[in-house]
């Protein structure tokens, strides 16, 4: 009866060393698959390297930021991982803090176009300084990230302006004068009927049909083997741009 019993509970012994060894086994899978899996996705979400040899583009847009068009704006880059340059009016934030915050979160880039949407040439230095400055606080408070180039309203600048700002001035090539037509088509068309490598596309991302022809364009340049850049990626490929203005 004792060696029976004994019998028995190495038996039971040997079961639960089993089991314990097949919970520690079970447990070592899932911990490494898991670090596994938490190792590869920030990596593939981060792969993006600029080939100088091959074409680019910096898409750019004014005006907003304007929830439904910017975000269609930003689920189209996404697709292809492509990137644009979003000139942002600091008194257009409140209420889209959220659609701010995912433009700076995409590693899209933030351009200051001062807080009023005011033109900045004629001004005094002072009036400059305090709507550039007001955006960016603006801006900052919302992303914790800084603008790093501007662009002024209409394009319009002057030395005064040259003298006051410390980033770059960011003007375009190509204005595919979406906000006076509203025409997604017309939009495409001014936009690709010329592209060359080293161009910048102005538009504004306030207009439903601009995210219509942004959807179309980002596709299209994409297939077209254009990589998607931001104003200060253009600046550092391309330097000999024209349409930056960094003194
Ligand atoms: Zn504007």
């Amino acid at each position: 009866m004792v060696i029976r019993l004994k019998k028995l509970l190495s038996v039971l012994l040997g079961v639960l060393l089993i089991l314990l060894g097949s919970v520690f086994l079970l447990h070592a899978v899932c911990t490494e698959s898991r670090g596994d899996t938490a190792h590869r996705t920030p990596v593939s979400a981060a792969v993006r390297q600029i080939d100088p040899t091959r074409p680019m583009v910096a898409l750019t847009f004014d005006d907003g930021p304007y929830t439904p068009v910017t975000g269609r704006i930003l689920d189209a880059l996404q697709l292809v991982n492509g990137r644009a340059t979003f000139f942002v009016v600091g008194s257009r934030i409140d209420g889209r803090e959220e659609i701010l915050r995912r433009i700076a979160e995409s590693g899209c880039e933030l351009g200051n176009h001062t807080y009023d949407h005011v033109t900045l040439r004629g001004m005094g230095e002072s009036e400059i300084r305090k709507q550039l400055e007001k955006a960016d606080e603006k801006i900052f408070s919302v992303t914790g990230q800084k603008t790093t180039v501007l662009r002024p309203p209409g394009g319009m600048y002057d030395s005064t302006l040259s003298a006051a700002c410390n980033k770059p001035i960011a003007l375009w090539t190509i204005d595919t004068q979406d906000w006076k037509h509203q025409n997604k088509d017309t939009s495409v068309q001014r936009a690709l009927q010329d592209i060359k490598d080293g161009d910048i596309i102005l538009m504004h991302d306030l207009f439903f049909p601009t995210a219509d022809a942004a959807e179309v364009l980002i596709q299209e340049l994409n297939e077209r083997g254009f990589q998607l850049v931001t104003i200060t990626e253009l600046l550092t490929y391309r330097p000999e741009t024209e349409a930056i203005h960094t003194e």
